[in-house]
């Protein structure tokens, strides 16, 4: 099979050719026809991930068709339309038991754990366990768009944010996450302030349901400006970027007693993040981190793409061939750009 393979952090990836996967005895090879690309792929190209072994495939927001399967999976066929969340559970262990598969103490996830889907075939492990059935209507490409970042949105607004109509919702970066999460809190009947130092993405923002939007090029404090345009604070607020800049404009952007959910990655070289905590102790703030979601979790969404109320087609801007993927994984880092792009990987 062609895939994009790289053999050290930050040179560039080449499109070869490379021996095609088999399934373990409880996963299956899915057949990929969608992969999206995301911020993500950029920090594992540049050696952010220790799970990451050289030589190395990444991909890990994708859709397809079950090509084959192993002995011991039950629940699918070759030939089933499929996607799958970005981190696979076991299934089995303390977390997944008590159905917290997102945190799953042993899970893999393609791209890191082993090679993605930026690839003709990808291997998935524990399919029983993880596979999601697409509903018949739904395009491979807007699949693709759900797996990580969408579910990921999904999650945090829905779930870890427990957002509910009426509130002030803050999103701070409108890369992929941040427009699902302005698209999904909308959809929620939340008023969206989004912020971002791209006025284009400002705009995606505007057209995904955003009330308002704060320009952080232009204005010295995103969090005062934030405050201002909500009478006081956002009562739930995303760092949907993922650095200490946004992650302090998201706490400190929030009311009393408000919500801040760390979406995008924080890699440091010692693991730790300067948070405001002083103002979380005197406003009563809840800190929360939000990690993917479930394959148990995807049908209320499925339903409300299903239905039309969200729509993450619409988030996808470009889709490209798998050979210009090297240089749009590198582009990653300097210009993760306004909406989606999607890899198609048989063209
Ligand atoms: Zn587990
Ligand atoms: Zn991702």
């Amino acid at each position: 099979m062609r895939a994009v393979v790289f053999e050290r952090y930050g040179e560039t990836a080449e499109v070869r050719e490379v021996a095609d996967p088999a399934p373990a005895e409880h996963g299956v090879v899915v057949r990929v026809e969608a992969t999206g690309l995301c911020r993500s792929d950029w920090h594992g190209w540049q050696g952010h991930d220790p799970d990451i072994v050289l030589p190395h495939v990444p991909g890990h927001e994708l859709a397809g068709v079950v090509e084959a399967v192993g002995d011991r999976v039950s629940r699918w066929r070759p030939g089933d339309r499929v996607t799958v969340p970005f981190i696979c559970a076991c299934g089995t262990c303390p977390s997944c038991a008590a159905g917290d598969h997102q945190v799953c103490e042993r899970q893999t996830q393609p791209g890191f754990t082993h090679w993605g889907s930026f690839a003709q075939y990808v291997a998935l492990d524990h399919a029983d366990v993880n596979l999601v059935a697409l509903p018949g209507d739904m395009s491979f490409t807007t699949a693709a768009s759900l797996g990580c970042r969408f579910a990921t949105a999904y999650r945090a607004v829905v779930r870890q944010g427990r957002v509910a109509a009426g509130e002030w919702v803050a999103v701070h970066g409108c890369g992929g996450v941040g427009l699902s999460a302005v698209m999904i809190a909308a959809a929620s009947g939340a008023r969206v302030v989004a912020v971002d130092v791209s006025a284009g993405a400002l705009d995606l923002a505007r057209k995904f349901g955003a009330a308002q939007c704060v320009d952080a090029a232009a204005v010295t404090d995103t969090a005062a400006a934030v405050r201002d345009l909500t009478g006081g604070g956002a009562h739930l607020s995303l760092d949907a970027l993922g650095s200490p800049v946004t992650c302090a404009a998201s706490v400190n952007g929030l009311r009393r007693r408000g919500r801040h959910v760390q979406v995008g990655l924080l890699p440091s070289p010692d693991g730790t993040t300067p948070v405001p905590m002083a103002r979380a102790i005197a406003l009563e703030l809840e800190l929360l981190g939000s990690h993917g979601m479930a394959a148990h979790g995807y049908p209320p969404m499925l339903e409300l793409v299903r239905s039309g109320v969200l729509r993450p087609d619409l988030l996808v801007t470009s889709t490209i061939p798998l050979a210009e993927a090297p240089s749009a994984l590198a582009a990653m880092g300097t210009a993760p750009g306004a909406g989606a792009t999607v890899i198609e990987p048989w063209s």
